[in-house]
């Protein structure tokens, strides 16, 4: 697993279909690092959402116009109600008729929703395009951007339909953090923590010490490190388990009880972040119970608790229990925890009796009341 401290300048993701960089840029250097990737124009095509346009779409096409290339634009509704088949099929209904190439390579700029629902409108148009992921919230930056996850939601469950579709690249512009809202802030640190709580002791010390200038102040300086750092956690990770047959289950710490949040309370209501948040506590009690002398449980407690999350006291146990039960991730009706040995050292436990498992939902309930 990887050791902290290396954050070499010269992050990549190696995967079964390429290896690709992630690079950290100016956005105005974006068609540049195109270029690099080998990617031409003159078409480009660049998916947002409406907040994330209202700052940085004209740089961004203004940088694209100066480098010869023609750019096309989409923005779509911001939230997670745009990874839709409807606005999938909005997306071919506007890219379609431009006759794109198949080398026209398209630029996803904002968040997770458009990095998933961009990517998957990349890896089916013409049978794929290739891709380049701007990612512009710090979740999307630590977490979704890298690891090939595209697709958009169905009624029937979250990301239920998509693929694995790998970028040509990963360009992060870390200044367009300045416009992201504070509660997004702390959606993307749950993931970065997370990233140290199952590889990096490091990244929990750094955490530990940063946290208040990072949430606090959303000072880049403190912020920075911390990206590098859990993005090359993912890199690895993704690299050893591309498809998620083994390791890259590990990336699920917190999320069995952070699924189940984000359904009983009602998508939207508890950010997915602030769910992980949740479940990771969950999560750490369940590993302090079984091995109390390997895990500070107070101290990594008190790190997640610094991460402000809604009021879940109307949640109850039953329905967070039957949400988990039928999570797609359950097999055979047996619900799988990761757990953590220790800081660092993660593994999959499928029997957490129903009663331990409650005990550890009462205790972040009562410690969030
Ligand atoms: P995720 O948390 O998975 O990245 P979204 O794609 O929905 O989810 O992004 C979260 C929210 O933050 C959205 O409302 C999006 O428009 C907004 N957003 C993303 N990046 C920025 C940014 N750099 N500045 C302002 N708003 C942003
Ligand atoms: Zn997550």
């Amino acid at each position: 697993m990887p050791t902290s401290r290396i954050r070499p300048d010269a992050l990549s993701v190696d995967t079964d279909v390429r290896t690709y960089p992630i690079r950290f840029v100016h956005l105005a250097e974006v068609p540049a690092h195109l270029n690099n990737l080998g990617l031409h124009g003159p078409s480009v095509v660049l998916i947002t959402d409406e907040n994330v346009a209202a700052h940085y779409r004209s740089p961004l096409v203004h940088a694209f116009e100066e480098a010869g290339w023609t750019p096309h634009v989409v923005v779509v509704p911001p939230g997670e109600s745009s990874k839709s088949m409807a606005q999938l099929e909005q997306l071919y209904d506007t890219l379609l008729p431009l006759e794109l190439e198949r080398s026209t390579p398209v630029c996803t700029l904002g968040g997770g929703v458009v990095g998933d629902l961009g990517g998957f409108a990349a890896a089916t148009l013409l049978r794929g395009l290739p891709l380049v992921h701007l990612p512009t919230s710090l979740l999307a930056q630590v977490d979704s951007s890298i690891g090939g996850k595209t697709g958009v939601n169905h009624a029937v469950g979250k990301n239920l339909i998509g693929s694995f579709y790998q970028p040509h690249g990963v360009l992060v512009d870390p200044e367009t953090l300045h416009t992201l809202p504070a509660r997004e802030w702390i959606n993307g640190m749950a993931e970065a923590i997370k990233h140290g709580l199952i590889a990096d002791p490091a990244l929990v010390d750094y955490t530990e010490q940063h946290l208040t200038a990072i949430l606090g102040d959303h000072d880049l300086s403190a912020t920075v490190p911390a990206v590098r750092t859990a993005m090359h956690i993912k890199a690895q990770i993704v690299a050893e388990d591309t498809r998620e047959a083994g390791k890259r289950a590990w990336l699920n710490f917190g999320h069995t009880f952070a699924h189940a949040i984000e359904q009983v309370a009602g998508y939207g209501t508890v950010a997915h972040g602030e769910a992980v948040a949740l479940g990771m506590r969950a999560a750490l009690y369940l590993s302090h119970r079984r091995a109390p002398q390997a895990l500070d449980h107070a101290r990594l407690d008190a790190l997640l608790a610094m991460l402000p999350t809604p009021d879940v006291s109307a949640l109850s146990f039953d329905a967070l229990w039957t949400a988990m039960r039928h999570d797609k991730k359950t097999q055979d009706g047996t619900i799988r925890f990761v757990l953590l040995h220790a800081v660092g050292d993660p593994f999959v436990a499928s029997d957490c009796s129903r009663a331990s498992v409650q005990r550890a939902w009462d205790f972040v309930q009562q410690s969030t009341a």
